[in-house]
């Protein structure tokens, strides 16, 4: 690995370095905490950082902190939505997953960062948004077809036949 020069202070050389309190982002969580053995391209003098060849061991380091996050946030959301009288399998056929699934994010199974937000955005006000969500999939499905709609509708069909 060749050294060069700062383009942020001009002054520092750019060199791979390695230690605690490095912190990158994936996705869109970032404070994730890079392995002290791992080397990333820093300036030793202003600690800008730098993408290098290392880019990929990074990503691979970090990877694990990553899911464990998302893990994390997405099962304590799911929670949240249970303590708030949500059964863990009303809640999966509601976002589409299938059974158990939530119990295998529990136990070690990373969500997607969709579905992590999407729990998140749900257990933020439960009792309103499982209902919003309830609304969207039956309007979405031609809504709730009730016998005086259907009556209603076969009129409608008779009459501009
Ligand atoms: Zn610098």
């Amino acid at each position: 690995m060749t050294k060069f020069r700062c383009m942020q202070c001009r002054e520092g050389m750019v060199r791979p370095m390695t230690g605690p309190g490095r912190t990158t982002w994936m996705g869109n969580l970032r404070e994730l905490l890079i392995p002290d053995h791992i080397a990333t391209l820093a300036c030793d003098s202003c600690g800008a950082q730098y993408i290098g060849g290392e880019a990929a061991s990074v990503a691979e380091a970090v990877r694990p902190a990553y899911e464990a996050r998302l893990r994390e946030l997405a099962a304590g959301a799911a929670d949240a939505l249970v303590r708030a009288g949500t059964r863990s399998g009303d809640l999966e056929r509601l976002l589409g997953l299938s059974q158990g699934y939530l119990a295998r994010v529990r136990s070690g199974k990373a969500p997607s960062e969709a579905l992590t937000l999407l729990l998140i955005l749900l257990a933020e006000k439960p009792r309103v948004r499982l209902a919003e969500a309830g609304r969207l999939w039956a309007r979405a499905s031609g809504g709730r077809r009730t016998k005086a709609k259907r009556a209603k509708r076969n009129r409608a069909v008779r009459a501009a036949a």
